[in-house]
């Protein structure tokens, strides 16, 4: 990953697996569905594959090269955003795209894990990439 990622993004990052645990959904779930929203459009933690949570990543399953890619994103976009435009944003492309993967910022990481799928040895910044869209205003 140290070829894609900053020893700034790295350095601060920690792994967790979990081992029949899952994580719990936000308490803001009890708030949306107040305001109208159904149980089933929300997204279930428990079926997410890792949350990234600021420079921590949880996931629900082993580890793949793909995987952590995708969340090491999350703890880029988080480092260049900060945790109050992160959040701001991931709940906003959320409600704004009616679903998880729509959010700019899930759209963003699928993106760039894509592509670092597609030829693990071209070599690219994801730095650079989230900085993009975020001069671009695409999140
Ligand atoms: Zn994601």
């Amino acid at each position: 990953m140290r070829s894609f990622f900053p020893e700034a993004a790295l350095d601060p990052a920690r792994l967790v697996v979990l081992a029949g645990k899952y994580v719990n959904n936000p308490p803001l779930y009890s708030k949306l569905m107040k305001l109208g929203f159904e149980a089933a459009s929300l997204p279930d933690f428990a079926h997410m594959a890792a949350i990234t949570f600021a420079d921590t990543v949880v996931s629900h399953q082993p580890f793949t090269d793909r995987l952590l890619f995708h969340e090491l994103v999350h703890v880029v976009q988080y480092q260049k955003l900060c945790l109050s435009q992160f959040s701001a944003q991931y709940v906003k492309g959320f409600l704004n795209g009616g679903s998880y993967e729509a959010s700019p910022l899930e759209m963003n990481a699928y993106e760039l894990e894509a592509r670092y799928a597609a030829e693990p040895a071209k070599l690219f910044s994801v730095a650079d990439q989230v900085q993009r869209w975020i001069a671009e205003n695409r999140f």
